[in-house]
This record gives C-alpha cells, structure tokens and sequence, in this order.
C-alpha cells in the first residue's frame, strides 16, 4: 500500500517510521516532510495549509490512505474534500474537528453531554469579559477561541491581568490575528494526563496515557510551547481510571458527537487534569499530540496501518494495540530563543551516535537538509525518544541520546519525566 501523511514535525516523522514498519505499507509520502523523514519516506513538496496542494499530490501518488498529521488541514476540511473524491482518509471531518478548533463549542458541547470540565464563560466583548470576571476568582484562565498552536492561553494572577490578555486577543495583539470569542475558565490544579482513544464514529480503543511537558523551563517555569517533552507510562493512569475515562469522557463524546450529526472518526485527544474534584477536561485535540505520538508510538509493538484503517473502515476494537511492557521518554531540542524568535540553518552534529544508541530514536522535528547535512529549521529541532523496562532507563537513555547531539543555541529542558520518577519513588 502507498501511504501519504501530511506534515513535517517530530510527530509525522513518529507516523512515517511506525508506518513503515507495516508489511502491507510498500511506500510512503509525507507532504513536506523534513531533514529526518526524507531518509524514511519519499518527501513530496507542498504546503499542508493549502487544500489545493495537498489534493494535487494525492492525485498524483494516488495513496491508498492518507494520514494527517497537524490540526490546520483538519480544520480546513481535507478529510470532507479528499473523501468528497474517493481518497480514504484518516482523522475527523471539518465540523467534528470543531471540538479542537472551537473552544467556545467544545466548552458548550461538553455541558450539553455532561462531561466534566472547569466552568467557564464565553465572552465576544471586553464589556462582556470584565463583567464575567465578577463571577470568577484568581487566578483565572483565559483562553483565546480558536487554533493558537498552544499560545492562546493565559493563566492571570490578577483581574486585571485577565482582562488585559482578553482585550489583546480580541484586538489581536496576542496572537497576531484578532479572536471573535474569548473564554475564561475557572483554574484547575493537578497533574495533567493525556489520554487518547481511536475511534470509528462509534467504538473506541484506548491507547497508553503520556504525559506532556508544556513550559519552556525545567519545574515548569516560563513560556507555554508546543511542548518539550514527553514520557509514557501505564502508572499516569490505572485501569480503573481509564475505564472511567472511557465510560465518562470518551464513549459519551463520541456518542454526543453521532447523535449531533458530526460522527467523530480518528483520534480523539483529551487533555485533562486529575483534580480533588476528579478528573476534568481542559481541552480536546482532533489528532496525534506532538511530542506524545514520539513516546506513545514508541511503546506500540502492534501494525499502526491495521489500526489507522480500523478507524477509516469503522471496526474500532480492544485489540487494535498492542503495546509493549516497556516505557518511553522524548525530550524535545529546540532553537535557542524558542518560543521567542530564534534563528534557524544551524548545522547539527552528532545524529548518528544518538540514533545508533539501543532502543533510541531521534524524530526530526524541524530540520533541513543539504548535501548530506542536517540544518535546523524551526522551534523545535529533534525528539529524541527513548525505550526502556522502567521510567529511569528510559529517560537516562533519551538523555543520553541528547547529549551526543550538538548545534549552536541548542536548547532543551532537564527534568523530562523528574516529577514522575520522584513520585515513582
Ligand atoms: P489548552 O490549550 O486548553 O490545553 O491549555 C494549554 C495549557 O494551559 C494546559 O495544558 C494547561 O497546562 C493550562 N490550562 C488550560 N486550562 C487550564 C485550567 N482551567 N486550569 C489550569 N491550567 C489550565
């Protein structure tokens, strides 16, 4: 089978190398692709933000499946128009992809289906955001309504603070283009868990909880990114958690989704925090996390195209994953600078003794290259990813991994998985 997967992070470098390790896959396309995954998979060029692109290399490869990687084709309808023209594709449709790309319709989706989640107030004005601050206390979160690539979210000390980031997210000085709703939110404290199913339009199938590490600084200090890192392991959740996540959170989204016309078929992503008051839902995402795919899918011992298809083909099962017994760990190395600006085209050594380590793998996640060289090309640079019996091994080895990896201005946290290993302890 030929496979096309839309993108070009550490994410869609996770899906090309799994991909490929399917006995029915005989190629595989990624649309642009990277320095990395041109090495696994016939980079085609093109730009994923444009429908027009991405349908021009479908008819030319003629894919037996496409695989989108990043939220924006999904929110701009490529699975409604490729399926629209015969091409089978994996994820959800523009409209059931709303509950990523709309906060203000997740928020209200989730109370029409009771799933749990922070209260919270959907404002279109600054009237309307300073008076709905009455009913909030501090601190408060606001969040910008809309895809912002993990900056849309503020969490204000004060009032006044909340307010000030509210009114820069209408007028768009925030996120550089102005937001029609604002939402604020009442603050949650706990550990935060991501939590992914597959699901067919009906059933569903868990995959392992992972963990994602969201601040530029080691203790979670400073800026919110894309995230930096990422470790998977069975103890973020036990089974009873996670068949009541399933029971309360997953089935019932799917099902509400169904039952409002807009059947939800991919990957659902929750993100939650377990608090005292139980666990609640603080955003949903319509696709594979990005650094999380690197360490789930490093634990996944099963086909991923059997399971990709499932999906497409609505027979969803338990059995669709197989996982291994082993636990993973990914640190993101990002640009100096990131999420500030940063300057890109530095050369990277030391790739190859980082990738011939045992049980590593280093996903490119933005880098070049040019004759036989790896520059880097973005933020976030490689996800070095790890395998191993116990969460230790599996972080010393991403570790060590990193540290054999050397450009100028390389950036990237220490504590990857710290917090998890002292409460292991
Ligand atoms: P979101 O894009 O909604 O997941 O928000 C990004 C990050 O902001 C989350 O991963 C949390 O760390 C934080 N966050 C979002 N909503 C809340 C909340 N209600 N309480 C506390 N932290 C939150």
């Amino acid at each position: 089978m030929k496979i096309l997967v839309i993108g070009g992070g550490g994410r869609e470098h996770a899906l090309v190398w799994k991909l490929r390790q399917s006995p029915r896959v005989s190629q595989v396309y990624c649309l642009p692709g990277n320095g990395g995954i041109c090495e696994e998979a016939a980079c085609l060029p093109g730009d994923p933000k444009s429908l027009a692109s991405m349908l021009t290399a479908a008819h030319q490869i003629q894919p037996d499946l496409t695989v989108v990687g990043p939220e924006i084709p999904l929110s701009m309808g490529v699975v409604d128009e490729f399926t629209r023209r015969g091409l089978r594709i994996f994820g959800p449709t523009q409209r059931a992809a709303q509950l990523e790309t709309s906060k203000s319709f997740a928020k209200e989706f989730m109370q029409r289906h009771q799933i749990p989640t922070a209260h919270y107030a959907v404002c279109t004005s600054e009237e309307e955001l300073r008076k709905s601050l009455g009913l909030f206390s501090t601190p408060v979160v606001v969040k910008a309504d809309g895809l912002a690539a993990g900056k849309g979210v503020v969490i204000a000390s004060t009032k006044e603070e909340a307010a000030l980031a509210g009114i820069d997210m209408f007028n768009g000085k925030l996120l550089g283009t102005p937001v029609a709703n604002v939402v604020l939110e009442e603050f949650l404290e706990g550990e935060e868990v991501s939590f992914l199913v597959l699901s067919d339009g009906e059933r569903v199938a868990a995959l392992v909880p992972a963990q994602d590490h969201k601040r530029i600084g080691d203790r979670d200090q400073g800026a919110n990114t894309g995230g930096m890192g990422a470790f998977s392991v069975d103890s973020l959740l036990d089974a009873g958690m996670s068949d009541w996540l399933l029971n309360h959170v997953a089935r019932p989204v799917i099902a509400g989704m169904k039952s409002e016309g807009a059947e939800y078929r991919g990957i659902l992503y929750c993100g939650l925090m377990m608090t005292a008051r139980g666990p609640m839902v603080l955003e949903f995402n319509c696709r594979f996390g990005d650094p999380e795919t690197q360490a789930v899918l490093m634990r996944l011992d099963s086909d991923l195209l059997d399971a990709l298809e499932a999906s497409v083909e609505g027979r969803v099962s338990d059995g669709v994953f197989k996982w291994s017994r082993d636990v993973s760990c990914c640190v993101v190395v990002a640009s100096g600078g990131y999420p500030g600006s940063f300057v890109s085209g530095k050369q990277i050594s030391g790739l190859d003794r980082a990738s011939g380590l045992d049980n590593v793998k280093v996903f490119h996640s933005g880098t070049s290259k040019r004759d036989g060289l790896v520059y880097t090309n973005g933020g976030r640079v490689l996800s070095v990813t790890a395998r191993g019996p116990e969460l230790r091994d599996a972080i010393n080895r991403a570790y060590e991994g990193v540290r054999l990896i050397s450009f100028e201005d390389m950036y990237y946290r220490t504590d990857i998985g710290a917090r998890a290993l002292r409460a292991l302890k």
